[in-house]
């Protein structure tokens, strides 16, 4: 069986830091095959979209304006158990609360700006996925 798939990015601190390599190489090495990749740059009104689940809380201006700040990598992985396995990759959204050996905990600048996205939920990584790539890319 291929597995089941996640959606990720590396955000714009990650990028900018250049950090995009060794990322993906962490991804590879754990088991994550690149099913769809692409570098681009979001508007605000896009990042809005993306994340308007959190519209209402307090951070969701500044996070817009972040992730609109540089490029960033979107990317389909797939991978057994591939939502919950990448959010173990990840670690915690806070770096200070990531556990050692963590992209997050490697990588991450701060709450905000915390070098990549992992999807929370199979829905959620279908339709983020689908945010971002055409059938025919992501097939
Ligand atoms: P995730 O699933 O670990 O990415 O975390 P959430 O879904 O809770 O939040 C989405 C993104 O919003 C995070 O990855 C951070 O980039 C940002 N974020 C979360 N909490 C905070 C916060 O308290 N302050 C700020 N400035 N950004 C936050």
């Amino acid at each position: 069986m291929a597995g089941n798939r996640t959606f990720s990015m590396i955000k714009p601190d990650a990028v900018a830091e250049g950090n995009i390599g060794a990322i993906l190489k962490m991804m590879e090495e754990a088991g994550f095959r690149i099913v769809a990749m692409k570098k681009t740059q979001l508007s605000k009104a896009t990042a809005g979209k993306f994340y308007e689940v959190h519209k209402e809380r307090p951070f969701y201006n500044d996070l817009t304006d972040y992730m609109s700040s540089g490029p960033i990598v979107a990317l389909i992985l797939e991978k057994d158990n591939a939502v919950a396995d990448f959010r173990k990759l990840i670690g915690a959204t806070n770096p200070a609360d990531a556990e050692e050996g963590t992209i997050r905990k490697l990588y991450a600048k701060s709450i905000e700006a915390n070098a990549v996205h992992g999807s929370d939920a199979d829905e959620t990584a279908q339709q983020e996925g689908s945010f971002f790539f055409a059938e025919t890319e992501r097939s």
